[in-house]
């Protein structure tokens, strides 16, 4: 029975991950710097609570768990936010990572650990879709933090044998998504204006109502990502550390969305025109957001014989049934 360590583990993919890991029957292990939320709790794993950016915290928790595999999660995980904490994005992204790559080194060498990795790396790609030989330019604190982990795993694992891997993951989503993505944001409204409600208790990153006389307020409706399900990745995640080889994949669908076709799936769910609720307010607008992702996933299709199970359709369909239920909850 394998001994899996989960860092970062309260999050959107901890929460998938150690679903799967518990139903492969993996002893869990679990990080968070919080006593986790009730809501978040999860029978059957360990928690231990600390800062994976503490080096003492770290070396007693790989030291104490000597875990068969690590799936490092951690990591401030929103290219924006980091421009508000750019040394805790470096200490936390890129640095833990190479501090676990230390810590195998010192404990236990035949551990395997999956480093998430992301496509914030490339930055804005030239390329039409993004692979595992695509330029990396990346544009925030974020990208260069997580391309620093990136090289620094795969530099590990050519100079000691390691077995590291990397998973660069494009956007997913899932019910799980906390309301300061821009694509819960939307299937937030979408079923709030499906409830009847003019506006909405949560607020956006302004301040404002996320729905405002039954209006939403966005950025740039244009930009482009590739959308996958969170349950499918962490699924991938699994397949790239039980692989004998150690390597690094593109973890995508190979389809890309705008926000604008998000809007139109979210709101006609819900019998509505999206161009009735959402209103493009100029101060959302990002500068340095990669404007267009899509992952070319020919290597984990071929290599690993992955692939996703949930589309688009059904993705935002998940979504919106979610916070429907969330909402019609707590008006009740
Ligand atoms: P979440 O933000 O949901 O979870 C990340 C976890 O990291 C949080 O729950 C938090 O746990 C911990 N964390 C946040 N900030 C810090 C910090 N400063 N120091 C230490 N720990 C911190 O992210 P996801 O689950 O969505 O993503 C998992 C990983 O995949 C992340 O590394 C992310 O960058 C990467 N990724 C995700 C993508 C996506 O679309 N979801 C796309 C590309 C990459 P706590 O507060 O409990 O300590």
């Amino acid at each position: 029975m394998s001994k899996v360590l989960v860092t970062g583990a309260s999050g959107q993919d901890g929460y998938y991950l150690i679903n799967l890991l518990r139903q492969q029957g993996c002893v869990v292990h679990a990080q968070s710097r919080r006593q986790t939320h009730p809501s978040l709790h999860r029978d059957g794993a360990s928690w231990h609570v600390g800062d994976p950016a503490d080096r003492d915290f770290l070396d007693s928790l790989i030291a104490s768990v000597m875990p068969d595999e690590i799936y490092n999660l951690a990591a401030v995980s929103r290219p924006i936010q980091s421009w508000g904490a750019p040394r805790e994005t470096a200490d936390v992204n890129a640095f833990v990572p190479q501090d676990i790559c230390e810590l195998l080194l010192k404990y236990k060498p035949d551990s395997r650990l999956f480093q998430a990795s992301s496509s914030e790396i490339f930055g804005d790609a030239v390329d039409h879709t993004q692979n595992e030989q695509t330029l990396c330019a990346p544009k925030s604190p974020y990208g260069v933090a997580k391309l620093y982990a990136h090289r620094i795993v795969g530099a590990y694992r050519a100079q000691y044998g390691l077995h590291v891997s990397t998973g660069i993951l494009f956007n997913h989503e899932s019910p799980k998504r906390p309301l300061s993505f821009v694509s819960q944001k939307i299937a937030y409204a979408a079923a709030a204006v499906s409830l009847g409600l003019n506006e909405t208790p949560e607020v956006d990153e302004t301040g404002r109502p996320i729905l405002l006389d039954g209006k939403m307020a966005l950025g740039d409706l244009s930009v482009r990502r590739d959308f996958g399900f969170a349950g499918d990745y962490v699924e991938a995640m699994r397949l790239i550390v039980q692989h004998p080889t150690a390597d690094d994949y593109v973890i995508g669908t190979g389809r890309d969305h705008s926000i604008e076709d998000f809007c139109h799936q979210a709101f006609s769910l819900v019998g509505q025109r999206w161009e009735d609720h959402v209103i493009v307010d100029p101060g959302l607008m990002r500068k340095v957001d990669s404007r267009y992702t899509r992952a070319d996933t020919a290597k984990i299709r071929s290599v690993l014989n992955w692939q996703p199970n949930v589309d688009f359709q059904a993705l935002v369909s998940m979504m919106v049934k979610a916070q429907t239920a969330i909402i019609r909850g707590s008006m009740s």
